[in-house]
């Protein structure tokens, strides 16, 4: 049966300013350094605490034009919109699911990239799925963000503005027990390595658990990697309560480097190590996301080796069965083995569950509307 879909009309919503009928986008004003937009209000004899005036207008006011911001004085408003967009990407493309309400954005950045982002709403949870590059350097087999490489790492503002564009989407009047009115969770899930961009992620994610920002709890908030150790025990360090996913997809070093091809440099017990230093560091136990590839790694013998592996550790495991990605020769598990890697794991009191499907209808495998829709636009590969 064909799932419902809603490809949701886009409004031109940013404004830009015209130099000789070429449209110049205006700097969004997320990724405007403190120090310019101090001086630009100081030109207008403004004092700085307008900074954090806008900022709170936009992560938690929601406000998404100058004109509507009514606790800063009416003349400025106007010079601001002539210098600054609220965003600095434009909704491409807008995906609703409605059999779940997931809602998935196709983002075009200043420079025209594209990248993705999704609203996930169930049980009360509203969770952002974010982007964390533009495509992905890391190369695994199964996976559509990283088919072409890695373009570039996302600025901090590229990363808050999804959020925030997510968040208003959320209903804020909802008395809906399963519909969150505002965003609770944020999984850093999307395209791309978070790891590989920390230093901005940390940024984005401290403007997102601010009050005055998206006020979205540290411990609602999972970053997902690759497994770049050094990266994981910098994490561990930084002191906050962050939830840490580790991509395993296998247990074996040969097999893992066969579908996580960057595990050749690194190698599954490093991996492991700096993933147990950040439980003893925070406190938090480690998920291990493990794809399952019917016929590849769903087996009996690798559900043992999985559960060897991870048996003496205080871990949980997420079973994710393959998204198809056109193209890509892989399949999902038959449920026999799929049962088969639950129940090993169980029996050897590792705590797993399967994760359940979302927005399966609006291509919500990683980065394969993006694909679609370079293509669609490009006319061509990307
Ligand atoms: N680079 C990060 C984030 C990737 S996306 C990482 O490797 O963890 C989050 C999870 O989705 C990862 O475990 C990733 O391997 C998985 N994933 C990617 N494409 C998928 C697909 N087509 N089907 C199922 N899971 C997929």
């Amino acid at each position: 049966m064909a799932a419902m879909s809603l490809t949701l009309p886009v409004l031109p919503e940013t404004p830009t300013a015209h130099a000789e009928g070429t449209p110049q986008p205006l700097p969004g004003i997320l990724d405007v350094p403190n120090d310019t937009l101090r001086a630009w209000l100081a030109e207008r004899r403004q004092p700085p605490m307008r900074i954090s005036q806008i900022r709170k207008q936009i992560l938690a006011n929601r406000a998404t034009s100058f004109e509507e911001m009514s606790d800063l004085p009416k003349d400025l408003r106007p010079q601001l919109a002539a210098a600054f967009s609220i965003f600095s990407t434009r909704v491409e493309r807008h995906m609703f699911a409605m059999s779940d309400d997931t809602h998935k954005l196709v983002l075009r950045l200043a420079d025209d990239k594209m990248i993705e982002c999704v609203l996930i709403q169930d049980d009360g949870r509203a969770t952002a799925c974010i982007s964390t590059q533009v495509g992905c350097g890391m190369g695994c087999v199964f996976c559509a963000s990283g088919l072409n490489g890695v373009v570039r790492n996302l600025t901090v503002g590229e990363m808050v503005e999804q959020l925030v564009r997510l968040r208003n989407l959320t209903d804020p009047k909802s008395t809906n027990p399963d519909r969150a009115p505002r965003l609770t969770h944020i999984v850093v899930m999307g395209m791309g390595e978070p790891l590989a961009n920390l230093d901005r992620l940390l940024e984005a994610l401290a403007i997102a658990g601010d009050k005055n920002g998206l006020c979205v709890g540290q411990r609602h908030v999972t970053i997902s990697t690759v497994g770049l150790p050094a990266k994981i025990r910098q994490l561990a360090d930084v002191g906050k309560q962050y939830h840490l996913a580790v991509s395993l997809h296998a247990a074996s070093d040969a097999l893992r480097t066969q579908i996580v091809p960057t595990n050749d440099k690194t190698g599954i017990p490093a991996i492991l190590e700096a993933a147990d230093y950040f439980y003893e560091t925070t406190g938090r136990q480690v998920t291990y996301e493990y794809v399952v590839l019917g016929g590849l790694n769903d087996g009996p013998t690798h559900a043992k080796e999985l559960a060897r592996l991870l048996s003496g550790r205080k871990a949980h495991v997420n079973l994710i069965p393959w998204n198809d990605v056109e193209g890509l020769p892989y399949r999902r598990p038959i449920d026999g083995n799929l049962q088969g890697l639950i129940d090993t794991l169980h029996r050897s009191g590792v705590s797993v569950k399967v994760r359940k499907r979302k927005g399966s209808e609006i291509d919500a495998a990683c980065g394969q509307l993006r694909r679609k829709v370079e293509q669609e636009t490009m006319g061509g590969t990307p």
